[in-house]
């Protein structure tokens, strides 16, 4: 059994150069998945475009239309820090359907993952930060407002606060939010999760790692989630331009271990979706977000193989 994934193409979008935003480490990020024979055509999942309907489950009318008409004013586009155009608008309605649909396929599965999403940022009434929608803010509610699920707990562990999340969400106790980042990095001004883990700049492995491995199991416990959304931003990596946390490769693959496993063990579905990276060599980039990939499709492997020898 393979880890199903959704990708669109649509993901990897021209910029007007240069940008600083590495656009190129999604459709990089693909080709290396399919080198490595994690991505095929066998556990492909296209996402479908995100309804307004469900954008305003987790955001103001008024910034989902603006967006949708293309008549967002300029303050509002140099906050998201991206030229706002439709094509733009189609990726980020992609993204967070991937994220939905992620999310429907872990239920289904055990775990899948968003080769985009985590635009932790955009809030209910605006955008910020690289981030349009907030997809894990509108899978969650798209999900609870169905049904399907009763407690989802979000476990972001991108370098920057889930600002937009912990804001969207902070009235909504049947989801509950968890960031660790680091503390001198944007957002200047923090939101306040349900639970903030602020890490000192330079923080490395063997701290990140003792902190993450003692607290999860105690948060599964606590909120009993059906659902965990994990933000898997690979910016607490040391190469990171804009991430000050100095965590190596391998730091980042236990600490994805860490949280796969964990959920896993106490039998909770996980959707990982991509967040932050923004070193400039995109092979290395893409590389690092590929380390949660190949946790997944291990951590698959494993299960469905003990199944079928206990079945045998
Ligand atoms: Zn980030």
């Amino acid at each position: 059994m393979d880890v199903p994934i959704v990708h669109h193409p649509v993901y990897s979008i021209a910029l007007p150069a240069p940008h600083h935003f590495p656009m190129g480490k999604f459709a990089a990020l693909a080709a290396l998945l399919r080198a490595r024979g994690l991505l095929a055509e066998r556990n492909l999942f296209l996402p479908e475009p995100v309804s307004p309907e469900l954008l305003e489950l987790a955001h103001a009318s008024c910034w989902v239309r603006a967006l949708l008409e293309g008549t967002v004013d300029p303050a509002s586009q140099r906050r998201v820090g991206l030229p706002i155009t439709p094509t733009l608008v189609q990726r980020a309605l992609a993204s967070a359907g991937g994220t939905l649909k992620a999310a429907r396929l872990a239920l289904d599965y055990g775990i899948a993952c968003n080769t985009a999403g985590g635009s932790h940022h955009a809030g209910r009434e605006a955008g910020a930060g690289f981030c349009l929608f907030n997809d894990v803010a509108v899978a969650s509610l798209a999900l609870l407002a169905e049904g399907r699920v009763q407690r989802i707990l979000v476990v972001d562990l991108d370098v920057h606060q889930g600002d937009g999340t912990a804001a969207i969400l902070a009235n909504e106790p049947q989801v509950f939010t968890f960031s660790m980042h680091c503390r001198c990095n944007y957002p200047a001004r923090k939101q306040q999760s349900d639970l903030d883990i602020s890490l000192d700049p330079g923080t490395e492995d063997r701290s990140y790692l003792a902190i993450l491995q003692n607290l999860l199991p105690h948060l599964l416990c606590g909120v009993r989630p059906q659902l965990v959304f994990y933000n898997a931003g690979v910016d607490p990596h040391i190469r990171d331009r804009l991430g000050r946390l100095n965590l190596s490769d391998r730091g980042i693959a236990e600490r994805d271990r860490v949280v796969l496993e964990t959920c896993l063990a106490a039998g909770i579905p996980v959707a990982t979706v991509l967040g932050g990276g923004y070193d400039r060599d995109l092979a290395a980039l893409a590389a690092r977000h590929a380390l949660v990939f190949e946790v997944a499709a291990d951590l698959m492997r494993r299960r469905y193989s003990r199944r079928s020898s206990s079945d045998s």
